[in-house]
């Protein structure tokens, strides 16, 4: 396994391709696609799509296009045009010249569609939708066929250019395959290949008033690409026959379709649909809500493209559906955050801490590492003084058993600093909170060890007072309690297992060199994860997102809670 994202490693779909290669099908050539409609924001699921689109044809030295089936124009978006271009950049997919719409081809569609009526292969039917739902038939019952599927191939013409025209209304007819009404393929008892559609097009404006089918498009538009290997999700199966069939009828150059499993994350939706309905029923606060399994919520979350990448080459591609445990795509991140981001002192539940014996106006600067696993990463000075902020669970009045924090009595260390005895607490009289925590440090720890050899047991965070900057940060938990959200009782809505603790905003004081942060700006708050400023971050308003814990909290509880 290599962190290019790029996958050394073999599954089905690359060794199709290899045999290919190797059989000369395609001449050598290796051309996929990434075909997302824009009708939403990508998902991680769509990110194992694109991985394994734009990466084999990295690895085979072909081409991926970025392609977007637009053939809806009732659902589509420029919005959603735009954040998808953004998405698959920021994974780091490169599509060079070759961006296409398959609107781009209604005109090449169109006249195919009329090849096919030529041929005797499709015919324009006046039955409603709701009859064509009817005479299909089910799994066990075979169709009927339409009264106008016999109408003569002049009429079909005639009829097909006067819908194109904008001559009859939305629903009054549509242009159906001639193919079986008998077939045990649902997919191929007539298919509808086009409907009227009195709307405009996001890109082609009020040229159309017929749309193609998903169908009809997807297939067409791989052939006028030259596309050789068209992979799409196992949902797609049932349709490679109707892919074959219009390629085979139309007598077109013939891609490959090959279908995989689609990615299904614990805790998380991942369908367009369910999404939607989150934004819209403000459940979440957009579709970069860091929450949100987008490519942009985890953007602002504080995801890296390298982690995505490294989960989408773990989880593999595989032809049977199987869920992947969140928890990998965390451990993706972590290890790779591990490795780059810069160890930063932030307390997120504050209690002041006093140095009795510490020069009241005196500020020292100690050093301290930025990142362990990084050498060249260097260090940075932290100021000290005799008032400080630790957090409120690192000490315990009376500690229970294996708390080796600060307690009345107990010597611990502050983090490359010195070692403090805690000598007393002050406690709120109305509330009996604790407000202030006295210690005396020993001046001979400096550095936080001691020259006598003397250990301490627990070790903690601190920022001062005088020198820390305040800053909001927002603590996420899964956005669902339960692994597969869409389980649910008899009648229940997915948005029933919402998690209504996936948000916790804290009040935290952070040390002074992140004053400057700027949205984006990733780091490790040493004990209690890594964090990423929010865009909504500004210089004098400092927010973060907690990225990640730096441990899986949910495995120690245990799953399925
Ligand atoms: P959704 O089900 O989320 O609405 P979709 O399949 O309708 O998604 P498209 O825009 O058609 O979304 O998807 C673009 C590409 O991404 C397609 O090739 C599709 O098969 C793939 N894709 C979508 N969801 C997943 C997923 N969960 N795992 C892997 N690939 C996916
Ligand atoms: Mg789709």
């Amino acid at each position: 396994m290599t962190q290019t994202g790029i996958s050394a490693g073999s599954d089905f779909i690359r060794a199709i391709v290899a045999d290919d290669n190797r059989s000369n099908k395609f001449g050598g050539l290796v051309i996929t696609r990434f075909p997302p409609e824009p009708n939403g924001y990508l998902h991680i699921g769509h990110a194992k799509s694109a991985c394994l689109n734009f990466g084999l044809a990295a690895e085979n030295g072909g081409q991926c296009n970025m392609r977007f089936d637009d053939t809806n124009p009732t659902r589509e978006e420029v919005e959603y045009v735009n954040s998808i271009l953004e998405d698959v950049r920021w994974l780091g997919w490169d599509w060079g010249d070759n961006l296409f719409y398959a609107s781009d081809y209604f005109e090449q569609l169109y006249e195919m569609a009329v090849d096919l009526v030529r041929k005797g292969k499709a015919y324009v039917d006046d039955l409603t939708f709701e009859q064509i739902r009817e005479y299909r038939g089910t799994l066990t019952e075979p169709g009927r066929e339409s009264p106008y599927r016999e109408r003569p191939i002049a009429e079909n013409l005639d009829l097909f250019r006067r819908m194109r025209a904008g001559e009859f209304d939305e629903g009054s007819r549509v242009l159906r395959a001639k193919v079986d009404m008998a077939s045990p393929n649902l997919n191929l008892r007539d298919p509808v290949l086009y409907r009227i559609l009195k709307a405009s097009h996001h890109r082609t404006g009020d040229d159309w008033v017929i749309y193609p089918m998903y169908d009809f498009a997807h297939g067409q538009s791989d052939s006028i690409e030259g596309v050789t290997h068209s992979i799409c999700t196992l949902e797609f199966e049932g349709h490679r026959a109707l892919y074959d069939w219009f390629l085979d009828e139309l007598d077109i150059y013939h891609p490959q379709q090959i279908e995989f499993a689609r990615l299904n994350l614990t805790y998380t939706v991942l369908s367009k649909r369910r999404l939607i309905q989150l934004v819209e029923g403000g459940y979440v606060n957009g579709w970069d809500d860091p929450r949100m399994p987008t490519l942009s919520g985890l953007r602002r979350r504080g995801y890296t493209p390298e982690a995505i990448r490294d989960f989408c080459e773990r989880i593999g591609v595989a032809k049977r559906d199987t869920w992947t445990d969140i928890a990998l795509l965390e451990h993706s991140l972590r290890e790779n955050l591990n490795r780059t981001a810069p160890r930063v002192m932030a307390v997120l539940d504050p209690v002041k801490l006093v140095i009795e014996n510490y020069p009241e106006g005196q500020v020292e600067y100690v050093e301290s590492e930025n990142n362990p696993e990084d050498a060249a990463a260097g260090h940075r000075l932290l100021p000290f003084s005799r008032t400080l902020y630790i957090e409120r669970d690192d000490f315990a009045e009376t500690p229970p058993r294996g708390f080796h924090r600060l307690s009345p009595g107990r010597e611990v260390r502050l983090k490359d600093a010195y070692y403090v005895t805690c000598t007393g607490v002050v406690k709120d009289e109305a509330t009996g909170e604790i407000t202030e925590l006295r210690c005396v440090y020993d001046p001979d720890t400096r550095g936080g060890t001691s020259a006598d050899g003397r250990r301490v047991r627990g070790t903690s965070h601190w920022v001062s007072a005088e020198h820390c900057v305040e800053a909001e940060v927002r603590l996420y938990d899964h956005l669902f309690t339960q692994e597969d959200p869409s389980d649910t009782p008899e009648g229940g809505a997915f948005t029933d297992n919402l998690n209504p603790d996936s948000l916790r905003v804290v009040a935290a004081k952070v040390e002074p060199s992140l004053a400057g942060a700027q949205p984006g700006y990733r780091c490790q708050f040493l004990r209690q994860g890594y964090f990423c400023a929010d865009k909504d971050s500004a210089p004098d308003a400092l927010v973060f997102n907690r990225t990640v814990a730096l441990r899986d909290s949910w495995a120690r509880r245990g799953r399925g809670a």
